[in-house]
């Protein structure tokens, strides 16, 4: 039930992004094929789209002067929720670049390609990471009822899940007009979870772990490069220096975070975003997963997360960028954890704040953690 009427949401967002492309005269022109493939001078920057802010902060380090940059999800957006505007069909119908993440992250993404006529080439962000899939045991599951993760979590998923995307991933490789596809697959099941996802879905938020920042880093890299050769040198000696700072930074962080006594490494965070940071950094993470801006958990609901919250001995209580944090609150009066402040998960601060770039988001995150569970 909660399925259809989702996909019925989806399926009336995109007529209401025709329609608005007709009405505003946009829709043959979004449809050429020479609008969606423009030539590019020499002395023009490569016209790039990112996805979302932290993919548009990496391609500004490595493009520099040589990339003209528009982001689609900018920062406090949240990608996993986004609705394009026809804005956004013009930013990509004017692209030659796009860079996604990739893994289910951006369920928008496909039909957005299809209405902008986007020919362009797409680089895929997380090619080559190892990809993880989210576990049951890191997510205090709200009570049954109307949670769509729970009701609906068996129609679409198989065994075969994880393994379709590890290939789907292995395969983009240098082919990067297979993606679109595998998207379109993904499409339907990433609105159904809406925000919250599932015990085996795989998890998208790489960027989490700064040794995947590198291989990001990498591929945008060599994207960029195959897309402007002309500039190649410059892409390739910018990702250098941008790759060294991200070796130091994750260095950095590691020491710093060795500090935390084991027993005080438990946290609780909004979404099930920081997996690739739990792996790489020793940190536990719980998310009050089904929990989306929009929702009140009832009475029982916020009895069992504070149940499970104790039960994990959870140290810490921290706000995302992205999320609703009224229950954060309640959480940590009734556990007793410290409050943490916000760690930013799937987007940036606003450019200047201390969090606006990829590497500040990183910093800003460790400094929270060890200011609130360093005894
Ligand atoms: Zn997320």
């Amino acid at each position: 039930m909660l399925a259809i009427s989702s996909l019925r949401v989806v399926f009336n967002s995109y007529r209401a992004l025709l329609a608005g492309l007709l009405s505003a005269g946009l829709f043959v022109f979004s449809m050429s094929p020479s609008a969606a493939q423009p030539k590019k001078s020499a002395a023009e920057p490569l016209r790039v789209v990112a996805s979302f802010s932290i993919l548009g902060d990496m391609v500004s380090e490595i493009g520099g002067e040589h990339v003209a940059l528009s982001t689609i999800v900018g920062p406090g957006g949240d990608a996993h929720t986004f609705e394009p505007a026809p804005k956004d069909v013009l930013a990509l119908a004017n692209a030659q670049v796009l860079v996604l993440n990739g893994l289910d992250f951006e369920g928008w993404l496909p039909r957005l390609i299809k209405a902008s006529g986007f020919k362009g080439q797409q680089i895929l962000a997380s090619d080559r990471v190892k990809v993880r899939l989210l576990n049951s045991d890191d997510q205090v599951v709200l009570g049954a009822g109307d949670h769509a993760h729970d009701a609906d979590h068996g129609h679409d998923h198989d065994s075969d899940h994880a393994h379709d995307h590890a290939n789907a991933n292995a395969n983009a490789s240098g082919h990067d007009h297979n993606h679109a596809h595998d998207h379109d697959k993904a499409h339907d099941h990433a609105h159904d979870h809406a925000h919250s996802h599932a015990a085996g879905d795989v998890d998208p938020h790489a960027w989490q772990d700064l040794s995947n920042g590198i291989i990001y880093a990498t591929n945008i890299a060599e994207g960029l490069s195959r897309a402007d050769p002309a500039n190649s040198a410059s892409y390739r000696s910018r990702a250098d220096i941008y790759i060294k700072r991200m070796q130091k930074l994750d260095a950095e962080i590691k020491a710093v975070l060795k500090d935390i006594p084991k027993d005080r490494r438990t946290v609780i965070t909004t979404h099930d975003a920081f997996g690739y940071f739990a792996q790489a950094y020793g940190i536990r993470f719980i998310s009050v997963a089904g929990f989306s801006s929009a929702a009140e958990p009832s009475a029982k609901d916020l009895a069992l997360i504070i149940d499970n919250a104790k039960k994990h001995h959870v140290s810490g209580v921290f706000f995302e960028n992205i999320s609703s944090n009224k229950i954060m609150d309640q959480i940590a009066r009734e556990t007793g954890a410290k409050r943490g402040g916000t760690l930013y998960s799937d987007a940036l601060a606003s450019p200047g704040e201390p969090a606006g770039t990829y590497l500040g988001m990183f910093s800003w995150n460790a400094g929270r953690l060890i200011r609130t569970l360093k005894p």
